[in-house]
């Protein structure tokens, strides 16, 4: 594949190994350019972007309303901070509460960020409700989880790619088996403040729980008087069908971690949703960002809001799940071993007889379809709410071509042997 790669192309990619920290592996690939669902090289050759930066760029890139909103924003203000009042702000707080049945958001920029706001939220509100004694809050999370790179996530994570060398971690944790609610009741005890998952596990290769799971983890945690915190960073804003993911499980947690998609493809924002009685336990000077809830990030968060709020993306990435997934479904046994997700998201884990999945990525990227491995066995497509039918059609008969080559290929060697 590299074989391809032009003199600009090699150029970005020399600086970029000279003057960047290696801590990403890219694919070599040298983008220009993206409008909508596709993206562009340097040397003009397009590709349907299936990766949609984890899910960032969700509604495309340049989506035409929220450029509009940017230039309207930066002609009038772009940053303050939340020393002082901006109108606008208070519209996105109500907006994006209101789409997740909440009083109230605490604005953030990454999905680390506001994942390390919810575990401390958890732990005040521990401290000066649930009343644990001073620094005893303990935190349950899940086993293959992944909620951000910064060092208390990592002290959340078990993948050890992620951890070494970065000790030592932050204490007052502990994993549990995913999918397991019993291991998760057995692990609570008087001092555990809260409960943190993804709803479906996206780093781990789109791992989707048994249904009832999530409905199971909600009725301990209400028991024990523990929070239940979804990390919906990946999931949310529409990526699996409904606005956020515990809406198709019929819960409600306590708080919720939204960013990604939240920014329109534009720019980082993030948030923490919650109500009053927990959210309130903050005061001020407590914690803070200073990019947080600017002015700039509440317009765009704004208008991805407002979109979401239509309910059309959600019931059009319901329309367009079976054309996703039928045919990938149709390959299990031929060169696939299983495919997961929801919406417009599918893992689609690779038979270890015809390759890994990123052999596989290499092989789509060379038929105009940009995708991404996971952990090894998994490639995710994770498209944009804009594709068309006749793109996702473009997208399956790639995969299926790629995938029926390396079969027949491995067919072929296990004959000649
Ligand atoms: C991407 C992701 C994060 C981290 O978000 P950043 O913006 O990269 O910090 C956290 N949780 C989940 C589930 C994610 O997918």
């Amino acid at each position: 594949m590299n074989a391809s790669v032009s003199p600009r192309a090699i150029d970005e990619i020399a600086k970029v190994k000279d003057h960047s920290a290696s801590n990403y592996a890219p694919l070599e690939l040298v983008l220009e350019s993206a409008e909508g669902a596709w993206i562009t090289d340097v040397d003009g050759k397009r590709y349907i972007d299936c990766l949609s930066a984890y899910s960032a760029t969700t509604f495309g890139h340049s989506y035409p309303k929220f450029i509009e909103v940017l230039r309207e924003q930066t002609s009038k203000i772009s940053i303050a901070s939340r020393a002082v009042y901006v109108e606008g702000f208070g519209a996105f707080a109500e907006a994006l509460a209101k789409l997740a049945g909440k009083d109230m958001i605490l604005a953030m920029n990454t999905g680390a960020e506001a994942n390390e706001t919810a575990i401390k939220i958890a732990r005040k509100w521990g401290y000066r409700v649930k009343g644990v004694p001073a620094d005893q809050a303990k935190i349950i999370g899940a086993e293959g989880n992944f909620h951000g790179r910064t060092t208390t996530m990592i002290s959340l994570s078990d993948d050890d790619i992620a951890r070494n060398d970065y000790g030592p971690f932050t204490p007052g944790f502990e994993l549990v088996p995913y999918n397991d609610a019993e291991a998760l009741r057995a692990a609570i005890d008087e001092n555990t403040v809260a409960v943190i998952l993804e709803p479906i596990q996206g780093e781990a290769g789109v791992a989707v729980p048994d249904p009832g799971y999530l409905a199971e983890v909600r009725k301990i945690t209400a028991e024990h008087n523990v929070l239940l915190i979804l990390d919906e960073v990946q999931t949310g804003m529409g990526r699996t069908g409904t606005t956020f993911r515990f809406q198709a499980e019929g819960i409600e947690p306590d708080l919720i971690t939204t960013a990604k998609a939240l920014g329109g493809g534009i720019l980082p924002v993030s948030a923490v949703i919650g109500n009053k009685d927990v959210l309130g336990v903050l005061e001020p000077g407590t914690h803070g960002s200073t990019f947080g809830g600017n002015p700039l990030a509440a317009a765009i968060g704004k208008a991805v809001v407002d979109e979401l709020a239509t309910g059309k993306w959600q019931q059009n990435s319901q329309d367009l799940h079976p054309v996703l997934f039928e045919p990938l479904r149709a390959l299990v046994g031929r060169g696939v071993t299983d495919v997961r997700g929801a919406g417009l998201w599918a893992g689609v884990d690779i038979d270890p007889a015809i390759g890994n999945a990123h052999d596989v990525c290499e092989d789509l990227l060379e038929k105009g379809i940009l995708a991404k491995d996971t952990r090894g066995k998994t490639v995710r497509l994770a498209p944009p709410f804009i594709v068309s039918r006749e793109e996702i059609e473009q997208i399956t008969n790639a995969f299926t071509e790629v995938i029926e080559a390396r079969w027949q290929q491995a067919q072929s060697a296990g004959a000649a042997e």
